[in-house]
């Protein structure tokens, strides 16, 4: 049996049922799994998409509000993760998305170190010393919790002036979210982080300049751009950064990355937001552009066939809940809480090595899926 053949079975198993994987007639299955791990295993690109606060019932609430779809539908691998931090049950963003990004549990409010406060290594460090491109998009400050837990190491998440300091030295090779405030007006010292990241080579611009629709892509520089002065608006208030965002950091790491891999995260930072508001229309109207997110991200790995798309969220938020007199067209809801919850969080993933994420987890397990991946195994 040629390698073509091989190849092809792999690749059509991976996109069939679990029946056909259960009964593969012709081919020894030790040869057929060795195939199956080689056609399946090498993601050349990671898209990491994290829907903070972004449980099951917000899910349900945005697909069922927008016509019964949501583009999660396209994935086929599923799982669920236990998010729980290392001093509580229930995490915040910070211990959460510092276990996506360095694959340690640890304490609440934590960014990018350990329950002893010292610093962890980041998936976008690993990344890097492999020649990897990276990327970061956020609806919230680029120096929140969630970002900053990729490029940061700092005990406490709110030192969001700190945080923004460790973005001039961390080469993330484009990043696109609020806060410059933090980066050209700061208390803390009186350094100009704007001018530190054009010195550095960065083309870096905000909101009050030019708006994201107005750049091309040049792929010798850098790029960073803040959309906001303090928070982003929210997206039924106009805020409309996140789609086109989302697509020039696709298409830069894309054209940045002729021969190594990307790495990027992006957020939707609000889905959070309107569960700690208890309000169930700002819950939805973030979900439904994040929806699109996924969407944009499905299609180009689709289209690409070497990149990995993991979507998740850090937790859920609100104890988000779907009543019975609700119809499609008219949920009813409640909540019974305006923090996060310890429910587990689902996690879908398309592309090559997207099995790896099925089942239940602990969201540690994320980081280190994902550094098998693409740091531990060479790519081709
Ligand atoms: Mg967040
Ligand atoms: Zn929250």
């Amino acid at each position: 049996m040629n390698k073509i053949l091989l190849a092809l079975i792999a690749l059509s198993l991976t996109y069939s049922s679990c029946k056909t994987v259960d009964k593969p007639s012709v081919v020894n299955s030790e040869v057929l799994s060795s195939a199956l791990k080689e056609k399946t295993n090498k993601p050349k690109n990671v898209i990491f998409l994290i829907g903070d606060g972004m449980g099951l019932a917000q899910i349900t609430a945005g697909m069922y509000s927008n016509g019964n779809k949501t583009s999660l539908e396209n994935f086929k691998v599923l799982g669920l993760h236990k998010s729980h931090a290392s001093n509580k049950l229930v995490t915040d963003s910070a211990a959460a998305a510092t276990s996506f990004a360095c694959g340690v549990k640890t304490y609440n409010g934590a960014i990018g170190v350990d329950k002893d406060t010292l610093p962890v290594k980041s998936i976008f460090e690993f990344a890097k010393e492999k020649n990897f491109n990276t990327g970061l998009v956020a609806s919230s400050t680029i120096v929140h919790a969630t970002p900053a837990s990729f490029f940061s190491h700092n005990k406490y998440r709110k030192n969001y002036e700190e945080i923004a300091a460790d973005l001039v030295d961390a080469d993330v090779d484009v990043f696109i979210g609020g806060g410059k405030k933090y980066f050209d007006r700061r208390d803390f010292d009186d350094r100009n982080l704007l001018e530190e990241f054009a010195a550095k080579d960065y083309n870096i611009s905000h909101f009050a300049e030019k708006d994201i629709t107005d750049f091309t892509i040049d792929v010798s520089k850098n790029f960073g751009y803040l959309t906001s002065d303090t928070d982003p608006l929210q997206v039924s208030q106009g805020r409309d950064y996140m789609i086109p965002a989302s697509k020039f950091a696709m298409d830069y790491l894309t054209q940045k990355s002729t021969e190594d891999g990307f790495m990027l995260m992006i957020e939707g930072s609000q889905i959070d937001w309107g569960g700690h508001a208890n309000i169930s229309d700002y819950i939805v109207s973030e979900f439904i552009e994040f929806d699109e997110i996924i969407q944009l991200a499905y299609d180009y790995a689709k289209a690409d066939g070497n990149t990995l798309v993991v979507v998740t969220a850090d937790h859920e938020t609100g104890g988000y809940a779907i009543q019975q007199e609700s119809t499609m067209d008219s949920l009813v809801t409640a909540f019974t809480s305006t923090y996060h919850t310890a429910v587990m969080i689902p996690v879908f993933a398309y592309g090559p090595g997207a099995e790896e994420f099925a089942g239940i987890m602990e969201n540690t397990d994320i980081f280190h899926k994902m550094k098998k991946l693409i740091i531990d195994t060479e790519i081709d």
